[in-house]
């Protein structure tokens, strides 16, 4: 904005003021692009995050919705194969190992992708304790670079399900909004790992203007966030391979992505969401939507953003209490749960009831992401 604020007083025949413009107001650098951490194991092991919106083949929301049974096993059809063109093109351009995380929740309790499908070389991230994908598999000298699948712009970009984290939440670092993927980036780059390749819709490409060293693959266009024009499938899962092939062999020309501290995070809800609810309490920085802190580095700034990411979707029961108005039975379940509310309540009181601790991971089970 800055820049083009100028432009336009030079257009306007203002130029011959004496006045110069004024110099752009100086601001804290605060991200820096950085040359990849060498690889010191001598394994090129690279990482495949995957979400679920930005596949080829695919134009309906639902197939990335685990309630749309139907749909959403066509989505996974759709997730797989793009999935699995990218791991060989990584292995043809030399990575030792691959592994792949779900970066989507589906609402699956099982991973999105079908495992008995995988790329025979390739190997699913589980954990016996639940993980954040986006920030607890960053450790030094464990990856040596990201390739992110499936991918989708940023909320208010008109892509094909453009959100950021989830519904109608925008995130904003040092007051530029980003998108997953970069948020991504800056994760990973405090480990010194760059993000070398990205596949999703044309409105996807164009926000990630910011990382012009990722191979991109356009995977649709975007006609709403709800409606896609679809491009040829094998041959985009042809472009998804030789891309990725081509994303190993420049790696060193990829850059890490880093972000210092202090940060000025920025969370602003569109509905569904909402975070109206701030408004007024002493000591939230709250305005139009939007909640800004000072966060000391990005972890802060995160695990900020992620509560009140929280507080903001609280709004969605919004859309489940209109919903449910609009019908007898729905009328009937609203007085029930009223009727809950007063007996938890009235139970409390009563000392007749406490809430169950929570629960601890289960014994043996393996985790594929944060539930
Ligand atoms: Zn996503």
């Amino acid at each position: 904005m800055r820049t083009v604020i100028p432009l336009m007083i030079l257009g306007l025949g203002v130029a011959d003021c004496q006045a110069p413009p004024a110099p752009p107001k100086e601001e804290p650098v605060t991200e820096r692009l950085e040359a990849p951490a060498p690889d010191t194991d001598g394994i090129l092991r690279v990482l495949v995050l995957h979400d679920m919106e930005g596949l080829s083949g695919q134009d309906d929301p639902r197939t990335f919705d685990f309630d749309h049974k139907d749909r959403y096993a066509e989505g996974r059809e759709h997730l797989v194969g793009d999935v699995n063109s990218v791991i060989a093109g990584l292995f043809a351009g030399g990575a030792d190992e691959v592994q792949v995380v779900d970066g989507h929740g589906s609402g699956n309790p099982e991973p999105d992708l079908l495992l008995d499908r995988l790329y025979s070389r390739a190997q699913m991230v589980f954990r016996d304790k639940p993980f954040r994908q986006y920030v607890d598999l960053v450790e030094p000298g464990v990856y040596d670079a990201v390739a992110v699948v499936g991918m989708h712009a940023k909320t208010g970009r008109r892509g094909f399900a453009s959100h950021t984290y989830t519904l109608g939440i925008e995130i904003l670092l040092n007051d530029r909004a980003i998108t997953e993927t970069e948020l991504v980036a800056f994760s990973f780059g405090r480990a010194g790992v760059p993000v070398i390749f990205a596949s999703g819709d044309d409105r996807l490409g164009a926000d990630l203007a910011t990382m012009p060293w990722i191979e991109f693959v356009t995977t649709k266009k975007a006609t709403s966030a709800s409606t896609a024009e679809l491009r040829p499938q094998d041959e985009v899962r042809a472009e998804l391979e030789a891309a990725a092939q081509r994303a190993i062999g420049k790696r060193g020309e990829a850059k890490v992505m880093r972000i210092e501290g202090p940060i000025k995070a920025t969370i602003r809800a569109v509905p569904p969401a909402s975070l109206q609810v701030l408004e007024g309490v002493p000591g939230i920085d709250y305005k139009d939507e939007s909640v800004t802190f000072l966060a000391k580095d990005f972890q802060e700034a995160y695990d900020g953003l992620i509560e009140l990411i929280g507080v903001a979707t609280t709004n969605y029961s919004r859309v489940l209490v209109e919903n449910l108005r609009s019908s007898p039975e729905g009328s009937k379940f609203l007085s029930e749960y009223n009727d809950q509310l007063v007996g938890r309540w009235l139970d409390v009181e009563s000392g007749r009831w406490t809430p169950p601790a929570p629960e601890p991971p289960l014994e043996g089970q393996r985790y594929h992401g944060a539930r």
